[in-house]
């Protein structure tokens, strides 16, 4: 579970809480904690306990609460309340993580920290004392990932880790296998013939359960992607288990992205992506999208170009740019990329053709700006100006 980094924080243990401290030093991200010697005798920890009070260091610890309790008074006798650094004492068993000292300082946020990253909740202290600790059930986690177009090193590795972790991977066939290899313990739900919300909605509801979900995407998740349908079921949803899920949306390397710098930069300057798909919106909407981005002179980039169920789509938007931009406008086609069959082809609007284009492909359409020069290999180098001409 990645938890939000808070600020530096020691993190002591006493023997019963050294398991979980150990958790707790794995899980927590940014959290500078420093584990205790395991040979530490009880007088050594309190003394390290009332250094870190004195040094005004916040502080995380995991064991006895009435050891805890016993072994900080000395060194808080004589102290005023403002001085005192946050101090979160965690249950030996890790089933409750309670702001003691510090509270309105940071104790609560290292508490909250500390909890996520145990799957409790922080125990919450109304007034002053100590609140009834109350373990939550461990909520699930779903994460929207993007794997970038396909080469393992264009994959961030937080996605990688996400795939390693997950209990669940839900995903088109493809994008499933692309993510892999798995465990035998990891349970793949890649059927195809699932719309995009009955699949966001199975994701939840697994999540909820309390399992860790994965849904993949090639590319950037919110990129004509599952995000967005992930996102529109919870928003349906009046499930409160489905609130309680760790959400996170892990960014990926879009086609668009891929595509240009393999060509040079052809998204220099401002730019737009469109899907040329009609299966989720009227022709006549991307028809009117087109003419505007024409119009404004934005370099296009054409997700979703062509399909054999939708062939005659991108000769209408071609004839429709032809008629807005120059026939020397340069285009780049890139299929497959980031994959084995990488291929990338520059051409221009007037000479490009429809059959060159299929599903696999991106197409980067340029602006009146865009250029295209020989470079060595005998291909060209593409690229949009950052500056525009002032009229
Ligand atoms: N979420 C993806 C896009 C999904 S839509 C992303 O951000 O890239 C699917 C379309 O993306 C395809 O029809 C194709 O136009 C484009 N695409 C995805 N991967 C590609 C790749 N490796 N090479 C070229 N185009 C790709």
């Amino acid at each position: 579970m990645a938890v939000q980094p808070f600020q530096s924080a020691r993190l002591l243990a006493e023997a019963s809480g050294r398991a979980v401290a150990e958790r707790l030093q794995s899980r927590v991200q940014g959290l500078t904690l420093n584990a205790s010697d395991p040979d530490e005798t009880a007088d050594g920890l309190a003394r390290r306990l009332h250094d870190t009070c004195r040094e005004r260091q916040p502080c995380v610890f995991v064991g006895s609460l009435e050891w805890l309790v016993l072994a900080l008074a000395p060194a808080l006798v004589g102290m005023d309340r403002d001085q005192l650094a946050p101090v979160v004492a965690v249950t030996p068993d890790g089933a409750a993580a309670i702001p003691l000292l510090g509270l309105g300082r940071g104790a609560e946020a290292l508490a909250r920290s500390v909890a996520d990253a145990l799957g409790v909740l922080p125990v919450g202290l109304a007034t002053e004392g100590l609140g009834t600790a109350v373990p939550a059930p461990r909520s699930g986690r779903l994460a929207v990932i993007g794997m970038g177009p396909g080469a393992a090193d264009l994959m961030a590795p937080a996605v990688r880790e996400e795939l390693d972790r997950a209990q669940d991977i839900v995903g088109y066939t493809t994008y499933v296998r692309m993510a892999g290899p798995f465990r035998p313990d990891q349970r793949l739900l890649d059927s195809d013939n699932r719309r995009e919300m009955d699949r966001a909605r199975l994701a939840f509801e697994l999540a909820a359960q309390g399992r860790h979900v994965v849904v993949v995407s090639s590319g950037d998740p919110g990129v004509f992607a599952m995000a967005a349908a992930v996102v529109e079921a919870l928003d349906q949803s009046d499930d409160p288990a489905w609130r309680e899920v760790d959400l996170a949306i892990l960014p990926g390397i879009s086609a668009a992205q891929a595509v240009a710098a393999r060509a040079g930069a052809p998204l220099g300057h401002d730019f737009c992506m469109l899907s040329l798909s009609d299966n989720l919106k009227p022709w006549s909407q991307i028809e009117r999208r087109l003419e505007h981005a024409a119009l404004a002179d934005l370099v296009i980039a054409l997700y979703n170009p062509s399909s054999k169920a939708r062939p005659w789509q991108l000769t209408q938007a071609l004839d429709l740019l032809r008629r807005h931009r120059a026939p020397s406008t340069p285009v780049v086609l890139g299929r497959d990329v980031g994959r084995p069959d990488e291929c990338v082809t520059v051409t221009t609007l007037g000479e490009v053709q429809p059959d060159q284009v299929d599903m696999r492909t991106l197409v980067i359409l340029g602006s009146s700006q865009t250029r295209q020069f020989p470079r060595r290999d005998g291909g060209a180098w593409v690229y949009t100006p950052r500056w525009y001409p002032t009229p």
